[in-house]
């Protein structure tokens, strides 16, 4: 039994079917790829796990709980975080400030906005955000606003938020879209640490296969709604079947 275990999952768009009979399972402390030609269904796919989408038929269960009928917020209880396309930060916080408000969420269960002086006295969400920073490298850059770190600082500083609620999935949708290659390279890294230091299961979609190959356990081909096939990033590169589907061959 994987941690995360999809279950026949079938999603319609009116005449459209974004998911035809979907089975997907997800060991514990791996990195599974989600692969696939635009259009393949992963997006779908994945809002079906967050509680964004609620498939047609079929099951989602997570930690052998069914996530299915739970809200977004309440699935991110259960331990799912997930990062998006383009970070979703708070822009005029600073870096220190835009950790704390997960941190404080977790703790006191809703976002309280602090005068800044009650937040030295916060020893443990102090504490807290700091090591998040720590984690991700960037302590030193904890008093900068947010809207002026590269992307690949605002990806970091977006990781550090979702770890301060100790997720055990962790869902990144094209973690590196648009990034420079400096910053794709760093966002590798920082998710190999992540993986090394932590009890945490990650299932990415990416289309930069460099990124694919140098992170995933295990990868899935999605092609037209429908798993093609799964298997290890070696055997994946030689198969005929994504070859021809996926790397247009
Ligand atoms: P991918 O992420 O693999 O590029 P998506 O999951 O975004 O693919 O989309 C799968 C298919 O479902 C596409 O044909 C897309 O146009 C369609 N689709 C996705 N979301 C919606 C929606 N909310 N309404 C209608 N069609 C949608
Ligand atoms: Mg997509």
């Amino acid at each position: 039994m994987g941690i995360l275990e999809v279950k026949n999952v079938n999603k319609r768009f009116g005449g459209l079917q974004a998911l035809g009979d979907v089975n997907l399972s997800v060991a514990e402390n791996t990195c599974h790829a989600i692969i696939g030609p635009n259009g393949a269904g992963k997006s779908t796919l994945l809002n079906c796990l967050i509680g964004k989408l609620i498939p047609d038929t079929g099951s989602v269960m997570f930690d052998g709980q069914s996530v299915l009928g739970r809200k977004p917020h309440e699935i991110n209880q259960m331990g799912i975080s997930r990062v998006f396309q383009t970070p979703e930060i708070f822009g005029d916080l600073t870096v220190f400030e835009n950790v704390m408000i997960p941190c404080f969420a977790k703790r006191d269960g809703a976002f309280r906005m602090h005068a800044i002086e009650s937040v030295a006295a916060e020893t443990d969400i102090v504490d807290q955000a700091e090591s998040m920073l720590a984690e991700v490298n960037m302590l030193e850059k904890r008093d900068i606003v947010a809207s002026s770190l590269s992307r690949g600082d605002k990806r970091r500083l977006e990781m550090a938020m979702c770890l301060s609620q100790t997720p055990k999935l962790l869902l990144l949708d094209e973690p590196t879209a648009g990034m420079a290659r400096a910053d794709t390279n760093n966002t590798i890294e920082l998710l190999k640490q992540i993986k090394a230091r932590r009890d945490i299961t990650m299932c990415i979609i990416e289309h930069d296969m460099h990124v694919v190959f140098s992170l995933a356990d295990r990868i899935t081909v999605l092609a037209q709604g429908t798993p093609l096939v799964e298997d290890t990033p070696d055997k994946i590169k030689g198969h005929p079947k994504v070859r021809e589907a996926y790397l247009g061959e």
